[in-house]
């Protein structure tokens, strides 16, 4: 498995199993945090350009400028996985 570091202001996440055109590499944590963001501003990103386009904005944000209060219902569902 290759360890990137993600491509996000501030983030020293060597978990990156992820990389995007034009933006890089990001990390699940970073990657969470971004979906999470969306939900609270109630974007809805129907093209991949919108979704490149906010996702570029937001990887010049640093680390937990968004902070994740929500993160709990990810954690519930990553230990119910079977
Ligand atoms: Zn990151």
């Amino acid at each position: 498995m290759e360890t990137v570091r993600c491509n996000r202001e501030k983030c020293e996440s060597y978990s990156c199993y992820t990389h995007i055109d034009n933006i890089g590499y990001i990390c699940d944590d970073c990657e969470i945090e971004f979906k999470d963001h969306l939900y609270r501003e109630h974007k809805n990103l129907s093209t991949n350009e919108d979704i490149v386009k906010e996702l570029k904005i937001f990887m010049e944000t640093q680390k937990s400028e968004f902070p994740i209060e929500d993160l709990k219902i990810e954690e519930f569902f990553n230990e119910n996985r079977v």
